[in-house]
């Protein structure tokens, strides 16, 4: 496999360098293929769209031809069905080439994967399921028929939203309700054709709740919907995460993602839908170690052809770097074959696991290949070094970030299940997203 540039070839791995493809559908192997076809043109976009902090919208639409939209889309509305963990090894290629495509394309998928897999939930009731039904097949039909994209903006930005609801309220007005609020990061800003938006429910004289969150799809051009603020981070500069502001958005019973209290009743029960920004990490991960390897072999494309790998040094780095790859991807992949409703302690444990080993390992090696390949690997002109900014950014992203990932690893192993609600360290912590097996509750919002 090669990255084509317009001076030559980046050779790359493949999907079955690391993963046993007789355990991967035929149709799953075709896109992962199809991605690495692709990739060597997302690559050399790349570059561009890092030093602009502009948007891929160029891949987008190779994307979108190529019917990636439809990815986790059901067969019967004319996706292709995939489950989460054939969606996250698609998202682990696509970010070989573009950690920023990858990330924000998770975005989209999420919106999709949310439809898909809470419809399917065993705790629905037929009604919840009757109401369900034509909501999602609203959004299914937009992405497939109108190619639309959606984004995913949760996060308030210090408004500590893993610990209380969410600040960005509706209420119920004639005919619908109103949004105001604000969103921190909200990726595709400004690119994507709906936003995904979560929002509490507020009532007269009461306390807002967990309980009254929803979530409403907004159409980009609809009045009170503005994107402000710069955008120039260290990294994933091509995600375009900007602030979105809601002032008296109107929406209708009809903008729903989902009827009223299927949120809280489905997701806290379906904890790997959180790791999903883990994909993109692991492919960075991947791309910064296929980096490292051609250019010992001195065969980066417009670089002089020296080869490095006689010396011990980059032998033993390269060797280091091999085994942590390894590691993150065998446990990654395991735990996200594991993903579903209603998963055992044992498959969250793991997934907490993998989420915490590839968002703190993507930075490893992406430092590591840069200690190893040596000063020239930092030029701008060479993609290493917006890996390593770009793999910076994993683990601070709510609301598994590293540090949360090590309370709730050591919650679950340390408590039994009947403890957690009175584990001591919970006052003002984050532990609203923490998975509580089979009384996943309300409680358990993001
Ligand atoms: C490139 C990029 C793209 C993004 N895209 C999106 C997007 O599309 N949609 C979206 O919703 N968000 C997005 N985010 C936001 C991301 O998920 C986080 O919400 C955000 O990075 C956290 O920002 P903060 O530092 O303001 O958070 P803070 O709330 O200040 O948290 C900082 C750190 O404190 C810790 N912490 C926070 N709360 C608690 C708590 N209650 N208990 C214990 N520890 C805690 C966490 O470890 C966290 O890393 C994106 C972020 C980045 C960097």
């Amino acid at each position: 496999m090669t990255i084509q540039t317009q001076m030559g070839v980046l050779p790359m791995s493949s999907p079955a360098d690391y993963y046993d493809m007789s355990r991967v559908r035929p149709e799953v192997a075709a896109a992962l293929a199809q991605i690495n076809a692709m990739g060597p043109v997302f690559a050399a976009r790349a570059k561009a769209v890092d030093d602009e902090a502009s948007f891929p919208t160029a891949n987008y639409r190779d994307l979108a031809e190529a019917g990636f939209l439809g990815l986790s889309i059901p067969q019967e509305f004319g996706g292709w069905g995939f489950s989460m963990g054939e969606y996250a090894m698609v998202g682990a290629e696509i970010a070989k080439y573009c950690g920023a495509t990858a990330l924000t394309f998770n975005m989209h998928n999420s919106s999709m994967a949310w439809s898909r897999f809470m419809y399917d939930m065993p705790n629905l009731t037929p009604d919840e399921k009757a109401a369900f039904a034509p909501l999602r097949a609203r959004q299914f039909t937009r992405a497939m028929r109108e190619r639309a994209i959606y984004s995913q903006p949760i996060s308030e930005g210090g408004q500590n939203w893993t610990s209380k609801p969410n600040q960005t309220q509706c209420r119920a007005v004639e005919g619908g309700w109103k949004i105001n609020g604000f969103k921190k990061f909200a990726s595709l800003a400004g690119y994507c054709d709906y936003y995904t938006i979560v929002c509490t429910e507020v009532f007269e004289g009461q306390e807002p709740r967990h309980e009254d969150t929803m979530l409403f799809v907004v159409h980009k051009d609809t009045p009170g919907l503005t994107v402000k603020g710069d955008w120039d981070p260290l990294g994933m500069r091509g995600t375009n995460s900007r602030d979105l502001i809601l002032k008296d958005v109107f929406v209708t019973a009809d903008d729903l993602l989902m009827p009223r209290g299927i949120f809280g009743k489905t997701l806290p029960n379906w904890p790997h839908m959180m790791a999903t920004l883990s994909p993109t990490y692991m492919g960075v991960a991947q791309g910064a170690y296929d980096f490292t390897i051609a250019y010992l072999k001195g065969q980066v494309p417009g670089q002089p052809p020296i080869d490095r790998r006689m010396y011990a040094t980059k032998r033993v780095a390269v060797s280091k770097m091999y085994a942590r790859l390894a590691t993150m991807r065998a446990l990654w992949w395991q735990a996200f074959s594991e993903a579903k409703g209603m998963p055992s302690k044992a498959e969250v444990m793991r997934m907490y696991a993998a989420q915490y080993n590839v968002m703190e390992g993507a930075q490893e090696l992406t430092a590591l290949a840069i200690r190893t390949c040596g000063g020239q690997s930092m030029l701008k002109s060479l993609p290493l070094e917006r890996m390593y900014r770009d793999s910076r950014c994993g683990a601070l992203m709510l609301p598994y970030t590293s540090e949360i990932m090590e309370d709730y690893i050591g919650v679950l192993a340390l408590y039994e299940m009947s403890e957690l609600d009175t584990a001591p360290g919970d006052e003002g912590g984050a532990r609203n997203s923490l998975w509580r097996g089979d009384a996943g509750s309300l409680r358990g919002l993001r």
